[in-house]
C-alpha cells in the first residue's frame, strides 16, 4: 500500500461538506496518509481546527492568504501565534505574494508576508507559501529573514528559482500542473530535480489533473500526480511515494499531541 501525503488541500471548502467523510475515505483508500490543511482568512481557523480535531489524517496550517487580503486586519497578525501554539498547527500558512491580480495592494500583502515570516521563525514552524508572479521577490525575502524552512506550493517558476529555493533548503510542491503535457518547464524540473526537495500536493478543490479537468479537485486524485511524477523520473510509485511523505513528514512533524 502506497504512503503518500497530500501538503496542500483546502478540504475545509464549502464543497467537500455534503460529502466530507467520503472524500477522506477515497483518500485512505487511495494511500494518502496525510493532508495538511492551510488556512486562508481569519474566518476559516476555527473551521480548519474542527476539521483536524475530528480526521486524524488532517494536520492544520494557520495564516493570513494574499488573495484575501480585503478580510485581513492588524488585529489578525497578532491573534496568529496564539492560534499556531494552541491548534497543533503544522506550520503557518497559507502566506504569500500575489502579483497577478492587479487589485491586490503589493505594499499591503508585504506587511502581511513579512510579519508572518518572522511569526514562523520565531515559533520554528515551517511556511507553507503562496507566489504567483512573486516567486523571486518571495525567495530574496524568505533569504533575508533567515532562519526559515517551508515550502513554495504549487510551484510554476524556472529552473533557476528552483535551484535558489533548493539551495535555502526549501521544498516546492508539485501538483494537477504537472499532469498537463503542455507544461514542458514544470516537467523537466520535476523530472530531474533532487527528490528530497520535492512534496506532492492537490491544492483541492482546484487545479486538477488532466483526468479529472473540470471537476472538483480532492485528495484522493493525488495518485494522478504520483503516476505523472514516476513516468517522468523512470521510478517506481512506491519510491516516490515514499521519499515525498518522508520529505513531508520531516518538514512537518505529523505528530499529534
Ligand atoms: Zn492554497
Amino acid at each position: 500500500m502506497l504512503e503518500l501525503t497530500d501538503s496542500h488541500a483546502h478540504i475545509d471548502d464549502a464543497g467537500f461538506a455534503a460529502d466530507q467523510a467520503a472524500m477522506f475515505e477515497r483518500a485512505r483508500d487511495a494511500g494518502v496518509r496525510h493532508i495538511v490543511v492551510p488556512a486562508v482568512d481569519r474566518a476559516s481557523w476555527p473551521r480548519i481546527a474542527a476539521l483536524c480535531d475530528a480526521n486524524p489524517q488532517a494536520y492544520p496550517a494557520y495564516g493570513l492568504h494574499p488573495m484575501f487580503l480585503d478580510q485581513h486586519r492588524p488585529e489578525h497578525l497578532d491573534e496568529l501565534p496564539g492560534q499556531l501554539e494552541t491548534h497543533r498547527a503544522v506550520a503557518v500558512g497559507e502566506i504569500g505574494l500575489d502579483y497577478f491580480v492587479p487589485e491586490l495592494d503589493p505594499e499591503r500583502q508585504r506587511e502581511y508576508f513579512h510579519r508572518q515570516l518572522r511569526i514562523a521563525r520565531d515559533l520554528d514552524l515551517p511556511v507553507v507559501v503562496h507566489a504567483r508572479r512573486a516567486v523571486d521577490e518571495a525567495t530574496s525575502t524568505i533569504k533575508r529573514i533567515g532562519g526559515l524552512r517551508g515550502v513554495v506550493h504549487s510551484f510554476s517558476g524556472s529552473e533557476q528559482q528552483a535551484q535558489r529555493l533548493w539551495d535555502m533548503g526549501f521544498h516546492i510542491g508539485i501538483g494537477g500542473p504537472v499532469t498537463y503535457e503542455r507544461a514542458q518547464r514544470l516537467r523537466h524540473i520535476v523530472a530531474t530535480m533532487p527528490i528530497d526537495r520535492l512534496l506532492l500536493e492537490t491544492d483541492s478543490p482546484d487545479q486538477p489533473g488532466a483526468c479529472h479537468r473540470g471537476q472538483r479537485n480532492e485528495p484522493a486524485n493525488l495518485t494522478e500526480v504520483l503516476q505523472v511524477i514516476a513516468q517522468l523520473r523512470g521510478e517506481s510509485e512506491e519510491a516516490i511515494a515514499s521519499a515525498t511523505t518522508a520529505n513531508a513528514s520531516s518538514l512537518f512533524g505529523f505528530t499529534r499531541a
